[in-house]
C-alpha cells in the first residue's frame, strides 16, 4: 500500500516544488465502471509554479487505462497523456472563475490530496463514451470476448 501523498498546495506553487510518483488504477476507485480492468498504473508529475500573481499547479498524467467500449463492451486500451494547469484559489474566491475560462481553478488547501486531484483530472479528461474506432469492434480480435459473446453467437448462426 502506498502512502497517500498530500501537499501544501500554495507552498508547493510558491517554491516551485515538484512531486513525481506512480499510482495503480485500482487506487482510483471513483473511476469504477469506466474501467474494464483495474490493473495498470499511471505516472504523475505535480509541479508548482507562479504565473503573475497566481499560484498554479500543473498536473501531468501518463499511462494506460483499460476502458470499456460503449459499442461492443470490449476492452479498449486508452493511452493517457494529459496535462492540466490549475489555478489555486481560496474557497471563497472559486466563484469568481467563469465556467468557460481556459484555466480551471481548485481550492488552495494546505492538505491537498494528490490522488484525489489525479482522479478528478482523469474523470474530466477521459472520454465520456469511449468506443473503438469504426469497424474495430470485432470480438474475435479480443480473446476475452470470444467466449459467450453475443456477437460470436450471431456469427455462428450465419454460417
Ligand atoms: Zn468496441
Amino acid at each position: 500500500m502506498f502512502a497517500r501523498p498530500f501537499i501544501d498546495s500554495v507552498d508547493f506553487a510558491r517554491n516551485g516544488r515538484e512531486l513525481r510518483g506512480e499510482t495503480g488504477l485500482a487506487e482510483l476507485s471513483r473511476l469504477g465502471d469506466m474501467l474494464a480492468r483495474t490493473d495498470g498504473a499511471l505516472t504523475f508529475i505535480v509541479r508548482g509554479y507562479r504565473e503573475g500573481d497566481s499560484d498554479m499547479l500543473e498536473v501531468s498524467l501518463q499511462g494506460m487505462c483499460f476502458l470499456r467500449c460503449q459499442r461492443c463492451l470490449g476492452e479498449l486500451v486508452y493511452p493517457v497523456d494529459m496535462v492540466s494547469r490549475l489555478l489555486l484559489l481560496p474557497a471563497d474566491r472559486l466563484d469568481e472563475v467563469e465556467e468557460d475560462d481556459e484555466v480551471d481553478a481548485i481550492e488552495a488547501t494546505s492538505q491537498l490530496d494528490v490522488l484525489a486531484l489525479i482522479e478528478d483530472e482523469l474523470l474530466l479528461g477521459l472520454p465520456f463514451a469511449p468506443k473503438h474506432p469504426e469497424g474495430e469492434c470485432a470480438p474475435t480480435t479480443n480473446g476475452l470476448q470470444q467466449k459467450g459473446s453475443p456477437f460470436a453467437v450471431l456469427a455462428g448462426l450465419k454460417k
